[in-house]
């Protein structure tokens, strides 16, 4: 049978137009939803004949065809993920469900309000009847509230995505939400932070596994996680935090210690500046280039002992007049022929590239009765070196860049060189 005998069929079963049928037909094809599973959506789209139509339900459409001018949908489709976030609004916490579903032509994702009656269990098919749609940066997002009719319905969709939020850390992105990861706990500190019912102890830290490394924050301290501690975590999300992904465990998030050790990689991804910067902030990344400049601000600097902030003659943007405390930093920018990033040396690096601490660059500035003479040694060092520089990479309106961890000059061995190149081919 064509495509055309198929629409004929289905608009005369419906009682519906033959050409609208073939179009929706069409498309559903051009997404590769098997003929069968094309004509039941159709069905459900236009009601079925008998009970189409006149109640007020708003027509079914399939994911793909949601978009952000529709107010009210109706939708069948499979929960992928399902995460629960506690939120406040109007002086109340309100419980919140948030996820992706799918069907045959795409995914979507949902929040759930606390009028919403259904259970939205990942794997489950649901028959969603006036499921509002809102924006969300710049695409369709399903609203789930006291006005939409859930339905577990006993249907398999041939959808194109695994269902459940296993992820690896490499993959997470801000916005994900019902996430399972499996991790080993690197660097955890408990700190102290003004909550929403006054002081509250909340757990940040870093999180590995073999495809990365992320930060994290735990919200409502779970004992498992702990240094060195190899855990699953489930019903966790995604914000992001400067610039790049940081993984958050609440109340509702399960945690279990592992009875294996999770392997993490030892080595940040090395990438181009290009890529690293269009990738708009990475958490642990490994850059090459040379230094081209050693920007103002670099050497012997003053800080505000309020905020920290960097001053200048005494003076806080937020503090005003204070007294500053020394340390030590560098500027520098880096260049690799695709893009330039600042890199941002702290106190112990600096020193490291200066060859001096800071009583070393205070006496050399009291000398030379010029605080710049400090900035103008590590310049002299550094600037037209090719180095190697791992850290954190944040990419904002006051540019890009990159707070080293481990900086080191690039080889240039020759023979190393060519070793590792050869290396990275057969990788
Ligand atoms: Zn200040």
């Amino acid at each position: 049978m064509s495509l055309e005998d198929h629409a004929e069929d289905l608009a005369s079963d419906l009682g519906v137009d033959k050409e609208e049928v073939k179009r929706d037909l069409e498309n559903l094809v051009n997404y590769s939803v098997p003929m069968d599973e094309a004509k039941q959506s159709l069905r459900r789209k236009y009601g079925g004949g008998s009970s189409s139509g006149g109640d007020g339900t708003p027509s079914s459409k399939a994911i793909s065809e949601v978009t952000t001018g529709d107010s009210n949908v109706t939708v069948t489709a499979v929960v992928l993920t399902s995460g629960r976030r506690s939120i406040q609004y109007n002086g109340e916490q309100h419980v919140i469900r948030e996820g992706e579903l799918a069907d045959e032509t795409g995914k979507i994702s949902y929040t759930a309000w606390d009028g919403f009656s259904g259970d939205l269990e990942p794997g489950q098919t649901v028959r969603l009847g006036n499921a509002g749609v809102r924006e969300w940066d710049g695409k369709p997002e399903l609203n789930l509230g006291d006005s939409t009719q859930p339905e577990v319905v006993d249907e398999t969709l041939a959808i194109d995505y695994e269902v459940g939020g296993r992820a690896s850390l490499s993959d997470l992105e801000p916005g994900d939400r019902g996430i399972t990861v499996e991790v080993q706990v690197l660097e955890c500190e408990q700190k102290v932070i003004d909550g929403r019912d006054g002081e509250t102890t909340i757990l940040s830290g870093v999180l590995g596994d073999e495809s990365g490394r992320l930060p994290f924050t735990d919200w409502e301290p779970h004992g498992e996680i702990e240094v060195g501690a190899s855990v699953r975590i489930e019903e966790s999300f995604v914000r992001e935090f400067r610039g790049a992904p940081s993984v958050n465990v609440s109340e509702f998030s399960t945690v279990t210690a592992l009875d294996r050790t999770v392997e993490v990689a030892e080595d940040a991804p090395r990438i181009s500046v290009h890529e690293a910067v269009d990738s708009g902030g990475l958490f642990d990344v490994e850059l090459v280039g040379n230094v081209i400049e050693v920007r103002d601000g670099s050497g012997l600097i003053e800080r505000c002992p309020e905020c920290g902030r960097v001053i200048q003659n005494g003076q806080c943007r937020s503090h005003g007049t204070v007294e500053g405390e020394d340390d030590l930093r560098t500027k520098a920018i880096l260049d690799d022929g695709t893009g330039t990033v600042t890199v941002v040396l702290g106190d112990e690096l600096t020193a490291a590239v200066y060859g001096g601490d800071i009583d070393d660059a205070r006496e050399h500035a009291r000398n030379a009765m010029d605080k710049e003479v400090v900035a103008e040694r590590i310049a002299d060092r550094i600037v037209g070196r090719e180095y190697v520089v791992r850290g954190s990479l944040s990419v904002d309106e006051y540019g890009a860049n990159l707070t080293a961890s481990t900086f080191a000059e690039a080889d240039d061995d020759p023979a190393t060189r060519a070793e590792t190149l050869l290396r990275e081919a057969e990788a």
